[in-house]
C-alpha cells in the first residue's frame, strides 16, 4: 500500500559534486566553466605554494598581547579548502597535494618523503569534511552556532594539516629547538587562514552554491543514510588530533628547555623540573579524560540514534495503520469508496498502458429498502455483512473489493477476461441467494444484481469504465433482478 511521505524537516546535508556525473549529465557550458576554474585553481595553488617557499612565508613571528606566536602563510590552503568545502574532498585534495608535492620536490625533499608530506593538507581537509558529515551539518555560515562549529572543525583540521611540519623539519634536518615555531606557525597559520579567509568567502558563496546544487541533484554523489561510521571516525580523529597536538607541543617545549639546561641556575632548574613533571602528569590525566569523553559521546550518540530509529519505526507503523483505517469500511471491513476510486483509476491506467485485461464488477442488493422496512435497520446491516463475507470468500488475493456506498459494492478484478468475470459474478450471485440471514421473523434470503464491464481501450477515462458497469447493473435490475449482466464489448 503506497502512502505519501511527509516533507522532511531535516537540514539538507551538503553532498559532493561527482566529476563522473558532471561530465555525463551536466550542461556543456557549466562543464567548461568548472573545469577552467579548477585548472586555474590548480595552477594558482602550485604557483603560490612555490612562492611561499621562495619568499619564506613560513614561521613569521607575530606578537599578540605580549606572547610571541609564529604564523605560516600558505595561500593554496585557502583555495583548496574552499573547493573541498563546496564541491567535495577530491576537488580540493588533488590541487593541495600537487601544490605541496611541487614545493617539496623544489625544496629538495626526497621523493618518498615528499609523497607522504603532501598528504598533510588533504588529511586536514578530510578530517574537516568528516566532521560536517558526522553531524549532517549545513555549511551555511549564517548563524553563530554554524560559525562556532566551523571554527572548531577548522581547528582540528589545522592540527592534522600541520602534521606536515614534522616531516618537513625531519627531512630538512632542522634542529629540534627550532621545531616549535615551525609547527606552531603551521597549525596556527592554517587555522587563521581557514577562519579569517575561507569562512567569509564560504559564507558569501554557499547560499548560491547550495541553490546551484539543489537544482542539479543528478550531479551529486549519493550520501549514506547511516552516520555511525562518520561519527566514530570523526570522534577518533578529534581525540587523536587533540592528544597528538598536546603531546607534540609539550615535547617540543621540553626539547627547547633541555637545550637551555646548561645556562639555567640550579634553583630555577629544579623549579622547572617540578613544573615539567606536573605538566606531563596533567597531560596524561587530560588524555584519559579526552578518551573518556569520546567513548561516552559515542555511546550517547548510539543510544540516541537507537531511540530515534525506534520512534521512527513506531511512527511509520502508526501511519500505516491510520492509512489503512482511513481506507476501510467500518461495517464490513472491506475497502471504502475512497480506495475504490483510487484503485479503479490506477487499474484502468495500468490496463491501458500494458494492454492488459481487467473487469469491474458492480453489485447492488435487490429490494433492500423492503428488507430494512420489514426487518429493521440492524438486520439490513447484517445482510450487508453477509454479502461482504461472500465477496471476501470468492475474491482472489489480487482483487480489490470495496463497499461503494449503502448496499452497493464494487470489485476490481485485474487480469480477468469476460468469461472469468462472469463466472465469478455468477458464483457470487448464487452463493448470496443461498445464504440465510436471521431475523426475529425467522430466517430469510435476499438476492443481488450484478453488472460487469471489461476495460475498453476506447474509453476516454476510468469514469467511462464505471459508467458502463453501472449501466450493466441497471439492466440487470430492469431485466428482473437476481442476475448478472455484462456490458457489451
Ligand atoms: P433496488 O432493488 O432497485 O436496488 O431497490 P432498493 O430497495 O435496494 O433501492 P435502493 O438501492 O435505492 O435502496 C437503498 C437503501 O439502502 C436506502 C437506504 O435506506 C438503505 N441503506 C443505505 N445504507 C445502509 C446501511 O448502511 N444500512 C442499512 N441497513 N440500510 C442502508
Ligand atoms: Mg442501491
Ligand atoms: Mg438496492
Amino acid at each position: 500500500m503506497k502512502h505519501s511521505q511527509p516533507p522532511s524537516e531535516l537540514p539538507q546535508m551538503a553532498r559532493a559534486v561527482s566529476v563522473r556525473r558532471l561530465f555525463r549529465h551536466g550542461d556543456r557550458a557549466e562543464q567548461r566553466t568548472i573545469a577552467a576554474l579548477w585548472l586555474l585553481s590548480l595552477a594558482a595553488s602550485i604557483g603560490l605554494g612555490l612562492a611561499s617557499v621562495i619568499y619564506k612565508w613560513s614561521g613569521l613571528p607575530v606578537r599578540l598581547g605580549g606572547v610571541e606566536l609564529y604564523i605560516t602563510v600558505y595561500p593554496p590552503l585557502v583555495i583548496c579548502l574552499l573547493w573541498t568545502l563546496t564541491c567535495g574532498w577530491w576537488w580540493g585534495a588533488i590541487p593541495a597535494y600537487l601544490a605541496t608535492l611541487t614545493l617539496a620536490l623544489y625544496g629538495g625533499m626526497p621523493l618518498p618523503w615528499a609523497l607522504l608530506f603532501s598528504g598533510a593538507n588533504p588529511l586536514g581537509f578530510a578530517v574537516m569534511g568528516l566532521g560536517y558529515r558526522a553531524i549532517s551539518a549545513s555549511r551555511r555560515l549564517t548563524s553563530v552556532g554554524a560559525m562556532l562549529l566551523y571554527v572548531q572543525l577548522a581547528f582540528v583540521g589545522a592540527i592534522f594539516s600541520s602534521s606536515g611540519a614534522l616531516v618537513w623539519c625531519y627531512t630538512n634536518r632542522i634542529d629540534s629547538t627550532a621545531l616549535l615555531p615551525i609547527w606552531q606557525g603551521w597549525w596556527l597559520g592554517a587555522f587563521l587562514q581557514s577562519v579569517l579567509l575561507c569562512a567569509p568567502v564560504l559564507a558569501l558563496m554557499w547560499p548560491h552554491l547550495e541553490r546551484w546544487q539543489q537544482q542539479r541533484p543528478q550531479l551529486l554523489v549519493e550520501s549514506s543514510r547511516d552516520p555511525r561510521g562518520s561519527v566514530l571516525r570523526w570522534l577518533g580523529c578529534v581525540t587523536i588530533g587533540v592528544l597528538v597536538y598536546g603531546f607534540v607541543t609539550l615535547q617540543l617545549a621540553d626539547n627547547l628547555l633541555q637545550a637551555q639546561a646548561a645556562a639555567i641556575p640550579a634553583g630555577l632548574a629544579r623549579a622547572l623540573e617540578v613544573a615539567r613533571d606536573t605538566t606531563w602528569a596533567f597531560y596524561w590525566v587530560f588524555a584519559l579524560i579526552v578518551v573518556f569523553i569520546a567513548v561516552f559521546g559515542y555511546h550517547m550518540f548510539i543510544h540516541w540514534q537507537t531511540l530515534t530509529n525506534q520512534l521512527l519505526a513506531d511512527l511509520r507503523h502508526a501511519n500505516q495503520r491510520l492509512y489503512m483505517l482511513a481506507g476501510t469500511d467500518s461495517l464490513t471491513g472491506l475497502h471504502n469508496r475512497r480506495v475504490a476510486d483510487e484503485r479503479i483509476a490506477a487499474e484502468w491506467l495500468r490496463a491501458q498502458r500494458l494492454g492488459a485485461q481487467a473487469a469491474l464488477v458492480m453489485i447492488d442488493i435487490d429490494h433492500f429498502k423492503q428488507i430494512n422496512d420489514r426487518h429493521g435497520h440492524p438486520v439490513g446491516d447484517e445482510a450487508i455483512r453477509v454479502l461482504a463475507t461472500a465477496i471476501r470468500a470468492l475474491s482472489r488475493e489480487v482483487d480489490c473489493a470495496c463497499r461503494y456506498g449503502g448496499e452497493e459494492f464494487v470489485i476490481i478484478l485485474p487480469q480477468a477476461d469476460a468469461e472469468g468475470a462472469y463466472y465469478f459474478a455468477e458464483r457470487l450471485r448464487s452463493r448470496v441467494a443461498a445464504a440465510p440471514v436471521a431475523s426475529e421473523h425467522g430466517v430469510f434470503h435476499f438476492t443481488v444484481s450484478v453488472g460487469i464491464a471489461l476495460v475498453n481501450p476506447a474509453d476516454p477515462g476510468h469514469e467511462a469504465w464505471i459508467e458502463r458497469s453501472d449501466h450493466a447493473l441497471y439492466r440487470a435490475k430492469r431485466d428482473g433482478r437476481n442476475r448478472v449482466v455484462a456490458a457489451a464489448a
